[in-house]
């Protein structure tokens, strides 16, 4: 990393100040080839300020600035930055950088401070993600979640994982090495307990993964049931405002209407969609299909029942959908009658075989008037807790809320459940540690550990220029 990089760090338009930010090996040579105050910076010691003007090639004065120097190692980029604050507004700004471009720096890329931060070993590649969640966060949960993990609080839990990985597989290759003429040697059985220990600390990273990436991003939740049982008056009762159509006829609803809600810092976005119901109409088989693949790519869904009228076939088909998802179920019209009872909807969607197995798809049901607006309240913290959201809150600090760090968390957890596997079964120590390795590496790749070129490159070209 030889060059000096460039760039205005702050957002254009009319503001009190801008800042520039400049950093490289030639940082403070080309910063005094432009600022101009009592001493040059290069006499300057690391972490002070100075007053002064900003020059142009030609000798123009472009602005008074206030130049900060900070010296490698102590910086942000660990290598040596001046940043020079000058008044806001689009032109003083680009006058000064284009200065500094003509005293020697070249245009930064997107996030190159944040990723000369990283190959300095100032951060890790998961607290330089967060930079990037920290300045997109729309919400306070979002912007705990990302200083949590811009604290290090992910990558430290991740550090453990993956030493303890280590110390397992060097001791597994220990005794493959050893006994290569004995021919094969199984796995012991702290070594199982270890991977064991490993396992179940990424299980609980990935436990709230969900709920973190619902309060990174918003979770989008469709409103599925039957026509007519009151879905569009349970969107509106939980939005508080008339939203959608309501209509006496069945199956009106033909278009998707969304609507963004902030509970509990959280960004929900619900879907009021067309009723899934067997003899659909073309137009509204169409609805029917978008509701369906909304289902299929979100991880929790609200069920709205009539709880008035009895349970149809219809009603068992969209169960069958919602399985293995976190389900709320609204057993609507309470106030017109209750013959549904709620061990006949949860049945539906746990069939008793299948119930342990899915301790993921905990479903819950809240009985509700949308008319008479009783348990709207409950609908809210019922579908937070679907997401995730009612586990301790140290759990979510670091909780894996990126998506490519559930995928690649994921592969580890598979890797450590197949060595498990293997070393369960007697297989021989040379497979179990393929698996381990492999699961090292995933880990690896989130906090950059293990990554290539090519991913580093992807990851920082999504952050904003100047940071
Ligand atoms: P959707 O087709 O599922 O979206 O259902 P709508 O929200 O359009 O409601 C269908 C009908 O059920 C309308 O006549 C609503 O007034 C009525 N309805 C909705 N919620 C309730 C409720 O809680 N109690 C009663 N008695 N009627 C309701």
């Amino acid at each position: 990393m030889s060059d000096t990089i460039a760039a205005i760090a702050t957002a254009p338009g009319a503001a009190g100040l801008a800042v520039l930010r400049l950093s490289g090996p030639d940082a403070i040579a080309i910063g005094d080839r432009v600022f101009r105050g009592e001493r040059s910076l290069a006499t300057a010691p690391s972490h002070t300020l100075h007053h002064g003007g900003a020059h142009a090639a030609d000798g123009g004065t472009l602005d008074e600035v206030v130049a900060a120097v900070f010296r490698a190692p102590r910086s942000y980029t660990r290598e040596d930055v001046v940043e020079l604050s000058c008044h806001g507004g689009r032109l003083p700004a680009a006058g000064i950088l284009h200065a500094l471009v003509a005293a020697g720096a070249r245009l930064a890329r997107p996030g190159e401070f944040s990723l000369r931060a990283f190959l300095g070993g100032r951060i890790d590649l998961a607290q330089a993600e967060a930079v990037a969640d920290l300045i997109g966060a729309e919400t306070e949960a979002a912007r705990t979640l990302a200083l949590a993990q811009l604290a290090g609080d992910l990558s430290r839990r991740l550090r453990e994982v993956s030493s303890a990985l280590q110390d397992l597989l060097a001791e597994v290759e220990a005794r493959v090495d050893f006994a290569e003429d004995v021919g094969g040697v199984e796995v012991p059985a702290h070594v199982a307990l270890g991977l064991e220990a490993a396992e179940a600390r990424l299980a609980e990273l990935l436990e709230h993964a969900g709920y973190a990436r619902a309060v990174r991003e918003g979770a989008r939740i469709p409103i599925v049931g039957r026509p007519n049982v009151g879905k569009s008056s349970l969107f509106n009762a939980l939005l508080g405002e008339e939203r959608a159509l309501v209509t006496e006829m069945p199956g009106t609803t033909r278009d998707r209407v969304s609507e963004s809600v902030e509970w509990g810092g959280v960004r929900l976005v619900l879907c009021d969609t067309a009723g899934i119901r067997d003899d659909a109409e073309r137009i509204e088989a169409m609805g029917i299909a978008h509701a369906e693949a909304l289902l299929d790519e979100s991880p929790a869904a609200l069920w709205v029942v009539d709880a008035a009228a009895a349970l149809e076939p219809a009603d068992r088909r969209i169960a069958a959908r919602l399985r293995g998802k976190h389900a709320v179920v609204a057993l609507n019209k309470i106030d017109a009658g209750e013959r549904v009872a709620a061990a006949e909807v949860t049945a539906l969607l746990e069939p008793p075989a299948a119930a342990a197995a899915t301790r993921l798809a905990a479903s819950s049901v809240v009985r509700v008037s949308a008319r008479e607006r009783r348990g709207i309240d409950s609908v809210r913290t019922a579908l937070l807790a679907a997401l995730g959201g009612d586990g301790p809150p140290a759990a979510f600090a670091a909780a894996a809320s990126n998506p490519r760090h559930v995928e690649a968390l994921q592969r580890a957890r598979d890797a450590i459940r197949r060595a498990l596997a293997l070393a369960a079964d007697g297989s021989p120590g040379e497979l179990v540690a393929v698996e381990l390795r492999d699961g090292a590496e995933a880990i690896g790749e989130v906090t950059g550990e293990s990554i290539g070129a090519d991913l580093l490159d992807r990851i920082f070209s999504r952050f904003c220029i100047g940071k």
